[in-house]
């Protein structure tokens, strides 16, 4: 086994040297399951600690603190839920720099990239703490004579939240900012390659006086995942990561009779149109196909470029590729840190050779960065492809890595076709200066996220995120006021106060005339 390169670190929160643990009941729980993963850092290549594998009965340990601390937290008044909230907010912006050292260390993006996530999950807590208005329910005076009817909102109960490697803060602040505000209480499970960003995350709310027992972060594998979808005390379950494991979740989790939103994969095309300012469009392209290493479900991941747009549209990416600046995180001037780890960058690094057997051709190849092939990181440089179609695996799967691919096409309807065609239906943006063309695309297009001349629609917190098709699985998006909704569930009370000596026995059946 590879040596833990600094047997002094300590993880955000843990008491044993080396090691990430969980936290239950307001404190780090050492695993005792004698099961754990290997933690790397990407940009050295180095094992740097082990994450505490979670049994069942250790799931369940932190399911029994949740539970027993909902009935008080979902007492608490909304006025102070919310002076609560707020501190969290004030407290992740405050050590906004030690929580995205956490995100550079085991995920590799670079600092501006993991301060940027951040911000975005800044955006939740925000949204959350307008808790009280957003939980106001409706009120009908007299809807039958001296009937009144209304609607409450209330928590479920202990809800869980399962996230991937790609954004270890945004992610579990999308989900347990919502759940708490909305009076849950909250078991996280995060990703096993990027652990320690949750445990940070839950210093940082017990220091903001979230009591015990109301979040709680287990971490593991399979095993923590399906004691959690089989836990008759937990009510619902967010899910996001890939869509084999989101169908998993959604399907298992709906059988054991929970309430379940789980997003999946993506591919993520952006159509350029003829008329398009080509060098805005490269700018985008570049940008959202390569920020954060193309490890984002939000990444674009294909250009459609329709008509004659193609070629000089090609040529302008290709002339900015050999700008972009890879390197670690503590190199001030990298904007593109190591993809997450060795096996992940090996697989997409080998899209370029079944690209190129499969007949696109490849116009840069990220092999090439002398950081490839001398470092001990993860790192591949930025690769494009051109001359993609539907049947290569380029198209097919999803890469997530830093390789944008280019399809040429004739019309319109074609570009749309193929992106409608697309199993997949996370975001999708179109590139124009014709606002009718893009009034008409996001008509037609089947995807849950559009941008117009943006290449990453990424919704602001008050609206919600979610995909179509293979996207997402449930009914609801996450965050926002979907969030919400999924994180309570509605009361209708119909009440009347008649005065004593009033009433009489009706058989019949309640009228409201
Ligand atoms: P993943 O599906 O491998 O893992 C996600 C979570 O599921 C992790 O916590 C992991 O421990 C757990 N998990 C993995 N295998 C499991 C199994 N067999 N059974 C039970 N649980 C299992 O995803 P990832 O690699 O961490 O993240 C990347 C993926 O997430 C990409 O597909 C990306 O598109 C997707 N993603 C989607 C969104 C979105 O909003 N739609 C956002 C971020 C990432």
């Amino acid at each position: 086994m590879t040596q833990v390169a600094d047997p002094t670190a300590r993880s955000a929160a843990s008491p044993a040297p080396g090691r990430i643990s969980h936290w239950i009941g307001g404190r780090v729980v050492v695993g005792t399951a004698g099961r754990e993963g290997p933690v790397f850092d990407p940009a050295t290549g180095t094992l740097t600690r082990y994450v505490d594998f979670a049994s069942v009965s250790e799931v369940g340990a932190a399911v029994a603190e949740a539970k027993a601390a909902f009935p008080a937290w979902r007492a608490l008044s909304l006025s102070k839920r919310t002076d609560i909230l707020f501190r969290i907010r004030n407290l992740v912006e405050q050590h906004r720099h030690e929580l995205a050292a956490h995100l550079t260390a085991e995920h590799g993006k670079v600092p501006s990239d993991a301060l940027g996530e951040i911000a975005r999950g800044l955006e939740n807590l925000e949204f959350a703490c307008g808790i009280p208005n957003l939980l106001k329910g409706g009120f009908s005076e007299q809807a039958s004579t001296g009937v009144d009817v209304y609607q409450i909102r209330q928590p479920l109960g202990v809800v869980a939240g399962i996230t991937p490697f790609n954004f270890p803060a945004m992610v579990p602040m999308w989900m347990f900012a919502t759940a708490l505000a909305s009076g849950n209480t909250f078991i996280l499970k995060p990703s096993e390659k990027d652990p320690s960003a949750s445990m940070y995350l839950a210093e940082l709310l017990r220091e903001a006086g979230v009591p015990d027992g109301v979040f709680n972060v287990v971490q593991g594998d399979k095993v923590a995942v399906d004691a959690i979808l089989e836990h008759p005390d937990i009510a619902a379950v967010s899910f996001v990561g890939s869509t084999p494991i989101a169908r998993y979740i959604y399907e298992t989790g709906t059988r054991q009779g929970k309430r379940v939103q789980a997003l999946g994969g993506a591919k993520n095309h952006m159509i350029v149109l003829p008329d398009a300012d080509i060098d805005m469009a490269a700018d985008a392209a570049v940008s959202a196909g390569y920020g954060s290493a193309g490890e984002r479900c939000m990444a674009i991941a294909t250009i459609v470029a329709v008509g004659d747009v193609a070629d000089p549209l090609v040529e302008a990416i290709k002339a900015r590729l050999p700008r972009v600046k890879v390197g670690p995180g503590s190199d001030p001037s990298a904007e593109m840190g190591p993809l997450v780890t060795k096996q992940h960058r090996d697989k997409v690094a080998g899209y370029l050779d079944s690209s190129a057997k499969q007949g696109a051709t490849v116009v840069a190849d990220g092999r090439e960065l002398p950081l490839y092939q001398e470092s001990e990181g993860f790192f591949l440089g930025v690769s494009l492809i051109d001359n993609v179609t539907t049947e290569m695996d380029a198209y097919r799967d999803e890469i997530f890595g830093p390789v944008l691919t280019v399809m040429r096409v004739k019309t319109y309807e074609e570009a749309v076709a193929l992106v409608n065609d697309n199993p997949y239906g996370n975001g999708t943006a179109i590139f124009t200066r014709d606002g009718g063309a893009a009034r008409q695309f996001q008509f037609d297009v089947d995807a849950g996220m559009v941008g117009i001349n943006v290449p990453i629609p990424v919704p602001v917190a008050y609206y919600s995120f979610g995909g179509w098709k293979n996207s997402l699985f449930g009914d609801l998006h996450m965050y926002g006021p979907e969030g919400v909704q999924f994180y309570t569930r509605a009361k209708i009370v119909t009440s009347r106060w008649p005065d004593p000596g009033t009433s009489k026995i009706d058989l019949g059946f309640p009228r409201t005339r």
